[in-house]
């Protein structure tokens, strides 16, 4: 099965992503994933998209789309792949559907993990940090005593991009960019919603009912 994997930041994307390769035997492709690898070996590819990212600029389509291109074709990806990360715009996927077409493929869902706005913000913006290296979570991973380190005892303190504000400038920002490929997909029919609200396990129940039917 071919599908593409979508959700905000503190949807869990990353813990479903990697069950569901597991389960279904999915190569998971990650284009940041593949970035950094290109990058930290320095291969041509690396050092192209390194170029853009030093100039803070976006690594272009066609840079992409050529990454995308060459991982689904390797041999791995014939009997289905997992996309995460890509597309992320209406060209992205314009050029995704090229190539699938081009190869004799055909786009089985795109799972959507939804979580309603306040529940990211209070998942994003509970992480607590400590000098030391360690870090916590207030609801999920709370220290032993409130404000202070279990390793060194140090003062915990809150990095200003965990702030709740800049928590949900980075939700704007996702909604902005992700809502008009959602309707995208949606028109298409290959929309599949998942209730990201629930607890790891049922989410990934829930993942399996639906993915179940392109096996
Ligand atoms: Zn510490």
């Amino acid at each position: 099965m071919n599908i593409i994997l979508l959700g905000p930041p503190g949807a869990g994307k990353g813990t479903q992503a990697k069950k569901i390769s597991e389960h279904f035997s999915l190569p998971h492709i990650s284009t940041g994933d593949i970035l950094r690898e290109n990058i930290s070996n320095n291969t041509s590819l690396g050092l192209k998209a390194k170029s853009y990212m030093s100039r803070g600029e976006l690594v272009p389509d066609e840079l992409l789309i050529t990454i995308v291109k060459d991982r689904l074709s390797r041999k791995d990806c014939s009997e289905g792949f997992m996309l995460d990360g890509y597309p992320r715009t209406i060209p992205q996927a314009d050029a995704l559907q090229m190539i699938l077409t081009e190869s004799g493929k055909k786009l089985d869902a795109v799972l959507n993990i939804s979580v309603g706005d306040e529940e990211l913000v209070k998942r994003l913006s509970g992480r607590r940090m400590c000098k030391c290296g360690a870090s916590y979570h207030v609801s999920f991973n709370p220290p032993k005593k409130d404000g202070i380190c279990d390793v060194c005892k140090g003062e915990l303190y809150q990095r200003d991009d965990d702030k709740a504000e800049a928590v949900r400038n980075r939700l704007d920002v996702y909604k902005k960019q992700t809502q008009p490929l959602i309707d995208y997909y949606d028109k298409k029919g290959v929309l599949r919603t998942i209730d990201g609200e629930n607890d790891i396990p049922r989410i990934f129940e829930d993942i399996k009912e639906v993915l179940e039917q392109y096996e």
